[in-house]
């Protein structure tokens, strides 16, 4: 698998590479504050997560008598690094039991692919995992499911397109439950956000049922959220964290995104615990997140 440091490459060449080039050995003006506060926003960190590291940064500057942009780079990435650390939750599945996670998130962010990737991991540990199709609206997305069930080597239960997502769920814990050593269920879900009442209530319907069969679960609902699409993930971030009760984000194509900085405000705006990332299509590409390494590969 790329490291951290070869996924974010692109990054790291344009707006936090230019966010790296202001901490020359120039003074400390007016100017340096208004380009530092435009590059942020612009890298995805978010107005409010931005104001809050300019304003840091200036207290710093002011109660510590720095007059120099050299000075601010290290307390930027001190900052950052403690901000993202809050976010630094690893992914722990239970010992001998039956893991129930919950992935949600809208079409299109890499949702499927990281189920395969997820799946894919827990074989690698020696886990038994079953997929189940819940999101029965799209056809296509039964089909990759099993595509991914397939490669990895995962159990798929789905059933026809259309039909009931609860009874998917149903379907899927009630076989791994008929084997002894099966230990996680994967759960995919729709993500019509536009039709977002109906959408609270097909996920609330899931969750009751997984908590009817297996003690506290879901014991995960990870949310997956595209790292291209800054503002707009922000606020789909939002609208999950109402209908779904997120305990982790997974942020995915971090390897094509020129900017990466809305793991700052996920962990510093919506205080949600990042995960796993996404850096590649491959079934490998999904790793851990380490906040010291990703604000390295951010500026390093
Ligand atoms: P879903 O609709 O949310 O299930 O999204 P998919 O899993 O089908 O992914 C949509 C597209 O994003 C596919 O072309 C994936 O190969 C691609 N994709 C998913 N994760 C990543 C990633 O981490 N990096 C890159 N570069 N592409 C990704």
């Amino acid at each position: 698998a790329k490291s951290i440091r070869e996924s974010l490459a692109k990054t790291r060449q344009s707006v936090f590479g230019q966010v790296a080039g202001l901490f020359g050995a120039g003074d400390i003006d007016d100017i340096f504050w208004e380009e530092l506060e435009e590059l942020l926003i612009q890298g995805d960190v978010g107005v409010k997560t931005t104001l809050h590291l300019v304003e840091w940064l200036q207290e710093q500057v002011e109660e510590r008598n720095l007059w120099r942009t050299d000075q601010v780079r290290e307390l930027l990435r001190q900052r950052m690094v403690e901000i993202l650390k809050e976010a630094e939750q690893p992914y722990l599945p239970g010992q001998r039991m039956l893991n129930v996670v919950l992935v949600v998130g809208v079409n299109g962010s890499g949702k499927t692919t990281t189920i395969g990737k997820l799946a894919k991991w827990h074989k690698d540990r020696g886990d038994r995992v079953v997929l189940a199709a819940a999101d029965t609206f799209r056809a296509a997305a039964i089909d990759q499911l099993k595509i991914w069930g397939e490669r990895v080597g995962a159990d798929v239960i789905a059933h026809q397109p259309g039909s009931d997502p609860g009874a998917v769920v149903f379907d899927a814990i009630r076989t791994s439950f008929g084997r002894r050593d099966a230990s996680v269920v994967i759960i995919d879900t729709a993500g019509r956000l536009q039709t977002q009442y109906n959408l609270m209530q097909e996920l609330a319907k899931i969750k009751n049922i997984c908590a009817k069969q297996v003690h506290k679960a879901p014991h995960e609902t990870l949310l997956v959220l595209d790292a291209n699409t800054g503002q707009n993930a922000l606020s789909q971030a939002q609208k999950f964290k109402e209908i779904a009760d997120v305990s982790g984000v997974v942020l995915t194509k971090l390897d094509s995104t020129a900017k990466g900085g809305m793991a700052l405000a996920i962990a510093y705006e919506h205080g949600l615990p990042i995960k796993w990332i996404g850096t590649g299509e491959a079934v490998e590409d999904l790793q851990p997140f380490n906040a010291e390494e990703f604000v390295d590969a951010l500026f390093g």
